[in-house]
């Protein structure tokens, strides 16, 4: 394997670094002042902040676009792999990638609708989705069921003659409070006997379909995420037409599985730019800060602490890399036990240098004078947002324990070869 920057990915990496210097890095706080007046916990006076539709309108016409979709029509035609390194610069901070139409959670929910959707599909919602034009959301947990164990969710999808009745109560739905948000793709139970993963289908259901009710926005340490949000949402009897059913009945574990691959991978791709950031103020205060008669980067093990969070970045990116040359190479499915991997070790690894970088300012690492608090945030609800890390640590498990199994593989001899 080859991890190598291909000739496409160099050239958009300085497309990229070019654009972020030139357009973003002059404007960053003006764009925190602006979303800063989306602060509190009623969502339905967001606004996207005005620097953030200018930015987005100057990188299309840039043709930095959609670099996350592999699809060469629709997207930057890149692979999983030659994706990685951009998605890493656009990590750095957490609202960069949305200026490329790259930030989750559409970018997952135009990947199901890019291979699951039919024509009508695509073109109602995939084809604003695209340009930009509005934004989506992906409703499967629950509050009243352990989520992590999706073949819990208990959400009905019920067939009405040519209609498809919705009825359920999800939370933590990222981006419902966008006020560009104009679509949900919901998860429900639609057939409760049966093989437990052919119980759940994926339904489309526009945003202002009678029933669909947005309770609340919750905080996630104490700040609501705007103009994003992650929101409670009630879904009482809605009604949408049987073409909204995606793939067909029974389907949603099928089109889970496509949808979640590459995008715990892009999360995992961010977390290491976020934490090249994070490694980046920490060397900077500590050296330009003095105590006891030294930069303070040389007291004590600050020192060591600079070197484990350099060879902490190195081991994630390469682990990273490697999970994406194997989607490519063999595809998601038979790439769940690194990207797993990679989900457990990316946020974990963004979370220790986030602590440190904050530890290092001293008061100031949990203000909002440095960006460090909203990283931190980031990294330890990433280690959820995906499903919690001790699910991934099971992938990973039951991976490595199949190949012992004597029937499919030879058996340890046929183990010990991989
Ligand atoms: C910021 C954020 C954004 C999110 N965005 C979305 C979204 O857009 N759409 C969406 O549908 N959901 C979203 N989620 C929800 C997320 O996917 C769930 O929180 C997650 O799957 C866990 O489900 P749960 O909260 O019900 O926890 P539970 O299932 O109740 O699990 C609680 C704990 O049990 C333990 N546990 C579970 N399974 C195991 C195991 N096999 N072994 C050992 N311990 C275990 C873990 O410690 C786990 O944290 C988001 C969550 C957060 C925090």
């Amino acid at each position: 394997m080859d991890f190598a920057h291909s000739p496409k990915t160099l050239d958009y990496l300085q497309r990229l670094r070019d654009f972020l210097a030139a357009n973003v890095a002059p404007r960053a706080a003006e764009y925190r002042r602006q979303n800063a007046a989306n602060a509190g916990a009623d969502w339905t006076r967001w606004r996207v902040p005005a620097v953030m539709q200018e930015w987005k309108t100057q990188a299309r016409a840039a043709g930095l676009w959609n670099l996350f979709l592999p699809d060469a029509e629709h997207g930057a035609g890149l692979s999983t792999l030659e994706y990685a390194p951009l998605a890493e610069m656009m990590g750095r901070n957490e609202y960069t990638a949305e200026i490329f139409n790259c930030n989750a959670p559409d970018t997952g929910n135009m990947e199901v609708l890019h291979h699951f959707g039919s024509d009508a599909q695509k073109q109602q919602w995939l084809a604003p989705l695209l340009a930009g034009e509005i934004r989506s959301v992906f409703c499967m947990t629950e509050p009243d069921v352990a989520s992590s164990d999706a073949t819990n969710m208990q959400a009905t999808i019920r067939e009405d003659g040519d209609a498809l009745v919705l009825d359920g109560r999800k939370w933590w739905s990222t981006g419902i409070g966008h006020p560009d948000c104009k679509l949900a793709i919901f998860m429900g139970l639609s057939h409760p006997v049966g093989e437990p993963h052919s119980r759940h289908g994926m339904v489309l259901v526009p945003m202002d379909a009678p029933g669909v009710h947005i309770e609340r926005m919750l905080p996630t340490y104490g700040t609501f995420d705007p103009p994003h949000g992650h929101g409670e949402v009630v879904f009482d009897k809605v009604r949408v037409p049987r073409d909204n059913l995606l793939l067909g009945p029974g389907k949603g574990f099928a089109i889970a599985q496509g949808r979640l691959g590459p995008g715990r991978i892009h999360h995992c791709m961010r977390a290491i730019g976020a934490a090249e950031h994070a490694l980046e103020l920490m060397i900077t205060r500590g050296l330009a800060r003095v105590a006891f008669g030294k930069p303070i980067l040389h007291l004590g093990g600050n020192l060591e602490r600079v070197a484990d969070a350099r060879i902490a970045i190195e081991q994630a990116r390469l682990l990273t890399l490697y999970a994406a040359w194997k989607i490519d190479a063999v595809g998601v499915r038979n790439a769940m036990a690194e990207i797993s991997a990679i989900k457990v070790v990316a946020p974990n690894m963004l979370q220790t240098i986030v602590d440190q970088a904050i530890q290092m300012h001293g008061g100031a690492g949990v203000s909002e004078d440095v960006p460090l608090t909203g990283l931190f945030a980031l990294a330890r609800a990433l280690r959820l947002a995906d499903g919690p890390d001790e699910v991934h640590r099971a992938m990973v498990a039951r991976v490595e324990l199949a190949k012992y199994a004597p029937a499919k593989h030879g058996g340890l001899a046929e183990a010990g070869r991989k």
